[in-house]
């Protein structure tokens, strides 16, 4: 129940970022796609916390693969659009990944970057370049599976990781989208990051600076 409180206040401090960036998010999305990535993310993942909340507080506290379904679950069902699909279908892998256990090592919590991950291009079909959040998650996953196989704990790690996303989601900025509502737009989009690219950049950072 104590990793299920660590699980919980990880997913608040997702939605505190969301909330943050709500209306930024909406602009980059607007340029060449709907303008409706903030308030899915943020519908979504308002949901999650909801559910995360209500499985943690259940019959003396969910396991944390438990939590992350619920919540996963409740991001895909009330976002509506592609990222929402793509996040609650990987939090849910990520928390199939970690199972229930009573500690977790460096080595898991890679095993649930790389499920978050794979997750995500198996629904997306999206590759490196297309111009979507796979271009700030690969580098993202790529540098977290470099630090822990080099010994560092999992907040540093995590912490390069994020910036690793980071500078790959400002690199989008050069792409034209391949993939999504924003390829009939792709000329548009030019010199504009990816909003699902930032979106993923700023969850990482939030995470990495949560679990320092
Ligand atoms: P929608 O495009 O349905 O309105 P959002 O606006 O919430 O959904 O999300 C748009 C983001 O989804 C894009 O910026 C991109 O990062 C991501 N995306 C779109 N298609 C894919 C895909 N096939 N694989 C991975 N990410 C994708
Ligand atoms: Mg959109
Ligand atoms: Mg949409």
């Amino acid at each position: 129940a104590a990793l299920g409180r660590h699980a919980l206040s990880a997913i608040a401090a997702v939605r505190d970022v969301v909330v943050e960036h709500e209306q930024e998010l909406g602009r980059l999305d607007a340029i060449a796609g709907d303008g409706d990535h903030g308030i899915g993310m943020r519908r979504g993942v308002e949901a999650a916390v909801a559910a995360a909340q209500s499985a943690a507080t259940s019959d003396g506290g969910a396991s944390v693969r438990r939590i992350l379904a619920a919540a996963g679950e409740a991001w895909s069902e009330k976002a509506g659009g592609t990222s929402g699909a793509l996040w609650g279908t990987a939090v849910i892998a990520a928390g199939a990944a970690l199972g229930n256990r009573d500690r977790y090592t460096g080595r898991d919590a890679a095993a649930a970057v790389e499920a978050f991950a794979s997750a995500i291009t198996t629904l997306g079909q999206a590759g490196p370049g297309d111009k979507t959040m796979v271009d700030a998650l690969l580098p993202f996953r790529d540098a977290f599976l470099t630090e822990i196989s080099g010994g560092a704990p999992v907040g540093r790690a995590l912490a390069a990781a994020a910036a690793a996303a980071r500078g790959a989601a400002d690199l989008t900025a050069g792409l034209r989208p391949l993939k999504g509502r924003a390829r009939p737009l792709a000329e548009r989009s030019l010199g504009h990051p990816d909003p699902g690219a930032v979106s993923f950049a700023l969850i990482a950072e939030r995470l990495g600076r949560h679990l320092e």
